[in-house]
Parts: C-alpha cells; sequence; structure tokens
C-alpha cells in the first residue's frame, strides 16, 4: 500500500476483520502523527472559550492536512449533535490565528465560543487586551 501522507510503499496484514478498515498511513507517519486531542478552557470577558485541538504538531503542507482533517471527525459528530446549542463555533488556522486581534472583539460577546484546530495554537502568545 501507499502511505497518503508520505507516498513510501509500506506492506499491511489484511484479514476479513480489517478488509473495510484499510489504514491509509503507514507506520511511521502514525507515529508522527499521533492525535492527542487537546482541550484549553480560556476565560475571556463574560464568558469562556473551549478550545480543542488534534495535533500538537505543525505541518503547512496542503496534501497532509486535507488528510489530516479525517483524525477530526470526532469532533464534527459532536458538533452535529450540538448543533442546536447556543454559542459560537470557529474552525480555527493560520489565518484566523494570526489575525485573531482584528476579528475577536467583534465576537467576544457571543458566549460560549468554542474553537477547533487541527494543530495547536498558543493562545497565551496573545496579550490580555485582547481578551478583555
Ligand atoms: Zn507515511
Amino acid at each position: 500500500m501507499i502511505c497518503k501522507l508520505c507516498d513510501k510503499i509500506y506492506s499491511e496484514s489484511l484479514s476479513f476483520k480489517t478488509l473495510f478498515q484499510i489504514r491509509i498511513l503507514c507506520p511511521e507517519c502514525l507515529m508522527q502523527y499521533e492525535p492527542t486531542y487537546t482541550y484549553e478552557v480560556i476565560p475571556i470577558e463574560r464568558g469562556i472559550i473551549e478550545y480543542h485541538s488534534v495535533f500538537m504538531i505543525e505541518d503547512n503542507d496542503p496534501k497532509k492536512k486535507r488528510i489530516l482533517y479525517r483524525f477530526m471527525k470526532s469532533y464534527f459528530k459532536a458538533l452535529m449533535s450540538d448543533y442546536l446549542n447556543e454559542g459560537l463555533t470557529l474552525l480555527i488556522e493560520d489565518t484566523e490565528y494570526t489575525n485573531f486581534p482584528q476579528w475577536f472583539p467583534i465576537i467576544k460577546g457571543l458566549s460560549p465560543l468554542r474553537f477547533y484546530s487541527l494543530f495547536y495554537y498558543d493562545w497565551s502568545n496573545y496579550e490580555d487586551s485582547v481578551w478583555f
């Protein structure tokens, strides 16, 4: 088989049990891109932000990002079952993170806020003046 991330050829034994659950990543990529599923609560003025991320590493290769988004499946399932709740849910990527001080003051009155990202972003880089 060919790994979808690194294009390396690898072998895997198949059985009736695994016939329809074929892994798309080689063993090396599975170890390198093991999901960590972090969760943080960030206090803001009149509320909180629940921040979820899948990986502690960062990789800006668009092809890899596209493949790795499948690890957010559990988040999307939770969102689909929880979509009627109040608040705002945002998918954060590099653009949103770098421009955060510009758009966040507009939405910070909404609560609860939920941020989801594929790769972890360190929100402590931003000053308290942005949060409050
Ligand atoms: Zn690989």
